[in-house]
């Protein structure tokens, strides 16, 4: 397990919200905003829920004190949504109603195609009486055009990403270049209905076609962002914001590394190729 730690290390800011803390200040410093997110999935006990309330309810606390450019990431998984729907939304509720007294958002990750629809709901009625409500949606998914629309229609924020769970052909695209396809389909959809859309991807031949696309029509730098994971492709996020667009960087911290890592690592081969290498040597 030594190499485990050492890979994470890349991807991820630390063990406590401090480190989190320290990496989104340095991030402003270089004009980018960080979305801190405290790492934590599929719980499934009602005592680690509330713990992960306690822990984001800190967490608003010490971005407001350190006056940081930091939103907050969530996954309703780890707030209760599989011990019960009631425990997610009362926590979740909970940690909108703290993020917007301070001034700040909550951004809900999309998590495996098994949660989805529950995600979705729990997101809307959360956003009938929390403004400060955004949510990741996945270009892999078949579905994930009917879901923009409608998150459209509702004035949602829309994270879009391509998704980094592993899914049936029935209901994802099994191949790149539709996933990219569908990306560059939605991402353009979400640049001239959506409300402050985030293009999340570090695949520069789609950021240049967002860019492209927003000049041509007249979509301006201030309505939209780019974001991308901690550790990935940092001279491009500092080029982004040389260039005045807004670029926010997610920044995922806490003891609970290993499901965050794993699916990064499964994203490149080369890391792949790297921790097997090690592990042998
Ligand atoms: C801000 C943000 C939030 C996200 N939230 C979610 C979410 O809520 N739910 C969800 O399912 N997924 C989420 N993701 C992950 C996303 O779905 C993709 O798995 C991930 O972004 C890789 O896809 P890509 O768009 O960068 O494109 P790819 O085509 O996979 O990558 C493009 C290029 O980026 C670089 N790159 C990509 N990944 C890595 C890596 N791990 N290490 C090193 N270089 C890499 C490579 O140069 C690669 O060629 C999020 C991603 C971002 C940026």
């Amino acid at each position: 397990m030594r190499l485990g730690p050492f890979l994470a290390k890349r991807y991820i800011a630390g063990i406590e919200i401090n480190d989190a803390l320290r990496r989104a200040l340095e991030l402003n410093r270089h004009g980018i905003g960080a979305a801190i997110d405290n790492l934590g999935e599929d719980v499934t006990e009602r005592a680690e829920a509330e713990a992960a309330l306690n822990e984001y309810s800190a967490l608003l606390g010490e971005i407001a004190k350190a006056r940081a450019d930091a939103s907050i990431s969530l996954k309703l998984t780890h707030l209760g949504l599989d011990v019960s729907r009631e425990l997610a939304l009362e926590n979740a509720g909970q940690i909108l109603t703290r993020a917007a007294r301070l001034g700040n958002s909550v951004r809900f990750d999309m998590e495996g195609s098994r949660h989805t629809q529950r995600i979705i709901d729990a997101f809307l009625e959360l956003r009938a009486t929390h403004e400060n409500a955004g949510i990741a949606i996945q270009s892999y998914l078949r579905r994930s055009a009917e879901d923009v629309r409608l998150l459209i229609k509702r004035g949602a924020s829309v994270r879009l990403v391509k998704g980094a769970y592993k899914e049936g052909a029935d209901i994802a695209f099994p191949e790149k270049k539709a996933v990219d396809a569908n990306f560059d389909a939605l991402m353009k959809e979400l640049l001239l209905n959506g409300n402050q859309p985030a293009i999340a991807t570090h695949d520069e031949r789609l950021i240049d076609e967002a860019k492209r696309f927003a000049r041509e029509k007249g979509v301006s730098k201030d309505r939209f962002s780019f974001e991308m994971l901690l550790g990935i492709k940092r001279p491009l996020q500092t080029r982004l914001v040389e260039e005045g667009y807004r670029v926010r960087v997610y920044v995922p911290y806490g003891g609970n590394w290993l499901p965050y890592t794993m699916r990064r690592l499964r994203e490149r081969k080369e890391n792949i190729w790297f921790v097997v290498k090690n592990f042998f040597d």
